[in-house]
């Protein structure tokens, strides 16, 4: 007999390193398991390492724009390409990932446009899961996170819940009260809109700049409530949200609101005017694919008085003071009445808000920060945050100040 087995252990070995050596990696699969993912695979070339894919789509629940997903298999040095449908604002010009378990999001290198599509291209540094995302992402867990941190060893820095969701989500929020009685009333909220994860970022660098040291002067003075996520169902679900039915949150500030969320803060709100010291309210959203600076939307100026104009403008001076780098705040004012929306501008939240407070000079207005440019990532969202506050900050100490001539 002959012995042969040692022949077909080096063939095995054999074909085995030629098989290392082309590269042939594990197969490619992709997962929205958890909370806020949203693809739908169109195809998987497993051998050229390119997935198509669209954003999930939810009939009812906005605009199919958000996609959110978890790579497994991609290892160390392979490329991956990514083919993305098929709306602007379902492309960004870079794609945002984590490779260290969504600690971090970092901007993936620009990708090549093909129609209304976009196809980006990774190498992997190290062996997955990757996480894929429009941008950073933003759910309920990291809104109770950054609550969490900011409210640590701090007791006037008070988590509550705004209220349920219609789908039972607590709505994360937090209410800063360091001085007994302030005569200073902000409110501040993000995420009307589902996909508009940046508005979120923003929201974070806010708060974390608000409980800081450097914000100690704003606290002095003023009471303000900030919730990270206006829209936690769509969020969690991984929807859009921009025109949903039956209402879009950002329509639904009439008398009788659909959304439990928007219920809510109108009347935290109107608690505050009631006490006379409401001043400020911010919605914070991310505008069009081609916006390149970031501004805010205000109330048409014949629906607001001369103090109420007056306010605005120094509001606005003092944010495109602060806001610069690396996402710029352009100073213009956009008016979003009759001619944007004629059927339902009044119950646009700020203009519900300007209107509560037409006598008494409140600011409302929408900022709109930018999300398709370079510096438009996490790092960049939260600096936006940190430098609003410093906006803020001075235009509360101009009032004060003012105020304190008045008496
Ligand atoms: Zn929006």
């Amino acid at each position: 007999m002959k012995f042969r087995y040692p022949g077909n252990v080096f063939l095995s070995l054999f074909v085995f390193l030629v098989f290392s050596c082309v590269g042939l990696g594990k197969d490619l699969s992709v997962h929205i398991d958890f909370p806020g993912g949203s693809a739908v695979v169109e195809s998987i070339d497993q051998e050229k390492r390119l997935i198509r894919l669209m954003p999930s789509d939810h009939p009812g629940h906005g605009w199919r724009c958000w996609w959110y997903f978890r790579l497994e298999g991609l290892a160390a040095g392979e490329t991956l390409i990514l083919d993305i449908g098929d709306a602007p604002w379902a492309t960004p010009d870079q794609a945002t990932v984590s490779n260290d378990g969504r600690k971090n999001w970092q901007h993936t290198a620009k990708g090549k446009r093909n129609e209304k599509r976009i196809v980006y291209s990774y190498t992997a540094k190290k062996d997955g899961p990757h996480w894929f995302a429009w941008g950073p992402p933003f759910v309920i867990a990291d809104a109770n996170e950054l609550i969490q941190n900011a409210s640590k060893g701090r007791d006037w820095a008070t988590p509550f819940i705004l209220t349920k969701s219609r789908n039972g989500h607590d709505v994360p929020s937090i209410r800063i009260r360091e001085t007994k009685e302030p005569s200073i009333g902000i409110w501040i909220q993000a995420r009307q809109h589902a996909w508009e994860s940046g508005s979120s970022w923003v929201c974070r660098g806010f708060l974390e700049w608000l409980v800081s040291p450097d914000a100690a002067a704003l606290r002095k003075h003023a009471e303000i409530v900030v919730t990270p996520i206006m829209d936690v169902d769509n969020v969690e679900l991984g929807a859009g949200g921009k025109n949903q039915q039956p209402w879009d949150h950002n329509r639904d500030w009439r008398d009788k609101p659909h959304w439990p969320e928007v219920v809510a803060a109108q009347k935290g709100i109107t608690a505050l005017h009631k006490e006379g010291r409401f001043h400020l309210f911010v919605d914070l959203h991310n505008p069009g694919a081609g916006e390149r600076e970031s501004y805010f939307f205000s109330t048409p100026r014949d629906h607001l008085s001369s103090k109420g104009i007056e306010n605005l403008l120094a509001f606005n001076a003092a944010t495109k003071k602060f806001i610069t780098d690396p996402i710029p705040f352009s100073g213009k004012l956009i008016e979003s009445g009759a001619k944007y929306d004629p059927k339902n501008w009044r119950y646009i939240s700020k203009n519900w808000v300007s209107e509560l407070t037409h006598d008494s000079a409140a600011v409302a207005v929408t900022l709109e920060t930018v999300w398709n440019t370079s510096g438009s990532n996490a790092d960049g969202y939260r600096k936006a945050g940190r430098q609003f506050g410093l906006a803020i900050d001075m235009y509360v100490n101009d009032l004060v100040k003012e105020s304190g001539k008045g008496k």
